[in-house]
């Protein structure tokens, strides 16, 4: 028989927000900082608008993508379904994508070489559009994750703002996976307090409480709400 309830049945399935809230709100306790002061960014790369809708019913207002095409496919339809949606993207931009992200996405944090810097200035003047920006830290070094070295951030950041006019809003990081993110967190708060910085995206499913204690402002948090990829 058919369903008389005309809701996408996922609209009824449990996800993990409401656990996932209720952590980011312990971590902001144990850190003695206010909850407003963080953002929760529900990360749904991978998943497709069915999967979303419940995520937005349940009451999350910020997500994150991590690529510019993904999310041009399957955020437009949302978007205008449902207003004051803030959108992110924490994955790797190229140069000739900028039009379109600046276009969709409300904040991006993978600024990280001159070449975005650029890109980004021209689309941001053309648009009349402004996306919060993030510089990307590679504070592992890890030769295969993009990010500006941390040795190099100062004299990037100062670029970002001289050469290219750009408004840094704050620094992102993803430590490696196989070391403690700890001294990652603390060194990306430690970059960003010298260069005057006040946003920190920092902690995913695994050490978003861990990110807190450092300071993170806006954690990007998957998994641990959609279920794994
Ligand atoms: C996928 C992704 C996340 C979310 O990771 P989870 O472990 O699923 O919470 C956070 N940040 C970036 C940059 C990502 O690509």
């Amino acid at each position: 028989m058919a369903p008389q309830n005309p809701q996408p049945i996922t609209a009824h399935l449990p996800n993990g927000l409401a656990a996932v809230e209720h952590e980011v709100a312990r971590a902001c306790e144990d850190a003695r900082r206010e909850r407003s002061s963080v953002t929760l960014i529900a990360v749904s790369k991978t998943f497709d608008a069915d999967a979303i809708t419940p995520v937005i019913e349940a009451g999350a207002r910020v997500f994150g993508e991590n690529r510019v095409q993904e999310a041009k496919a399957k955020w437009p339809g949302l978007l205008s379904a449902y207003p004051g949606i803030a959108l992110h993207l924490i994955g790797p931009l190229q140069s000739n994508k900028a039009r379109e992200a600046v276009a969709l996405f409300d904040a991006i944090h993978s600024v990280d070489r001159p070449s975005i810097c650029e890109a980004l200035a021209k689309e941001i003047d053309s648009q009349k559009r402004r996306p919060e920006l993030f510089v990307q830290l590679n504070t592992g070094e890890e030769p295969q994750k993009a990010g500006v070295a941390p040795g190099d951030a100062d004299a990037f950041i100062a670029a970002c703002r001289e050469k290219y006019g750009l408004s840094i809003s704050g620094l992102m990081c993803i430590p490696p996976v196989n070391e403690a993110p700890a001294p990652h967190f603390a060194l990306t708060a430690k970059i960003a307090a010298r260069n005057g910085l006040t946003k920190l995206s920092m902690g995913m499913s695994a050490d978003f409480a861990i990110a807190i204690q450092f300071g993170a402002t806006h954690v990007r948090i998957g998994s641990a709400i959609f279920g794994t990829r």
